[in-house]
């Protein structure tokens, strides 16, 4: 009886664990369907630095190489990682709010 009733809990665990993680999956895959605007603004700002921090896409948390002023998208995800100030056009993180180099706000706001 003992043995059956560990059976039991086992197996419901193991489903809850099989739903959280499709769950899990789904929202990750509906969060990489948006668009990137969208997904920028869903994430914090702080969130979004530290991630950057650790060499990774703040969207997807995939490495990514930040250094490589060629890659203004993820090549996981396709978030916008860098884009250009609309005052002086400078290439700058697409996650600062204010342009590094003139000090104008970036596009889109404060996040
Ligand atoms: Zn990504
Ligand atoms: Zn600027």
């Amino acid at each position: 009886m003992r043995y059956a009733v560990g059976i039991i809990i086992t197996v419901l665990v193991g489903r809850y664990a099989i739903v959280a993680l499709n769950r899990y999956l789904e929202k990750q895959k509906q969060a990489e369907a948006m668009p990137d605007v969208e997904r920028r603004k869903e994430l914090s700002y702080d969130t979004a630095l530290a991630r950057l921090a650790k060499k990774v896409c703040p969207g997807c948390e995939r490495p990514v190489d930040l250094t490589n002023t060629a890659i203004d998208y993820c090549p996981h995800c396709g978030i916008c990682l860098f884009d250009r100030c609309g005052q002086c056009k400078e290439r700058k993180s697409a996650f600062a709010r204010f342009c590094h180099a003139c000090g104008a706000m970036a596009q889109g706001g404060a996040g």
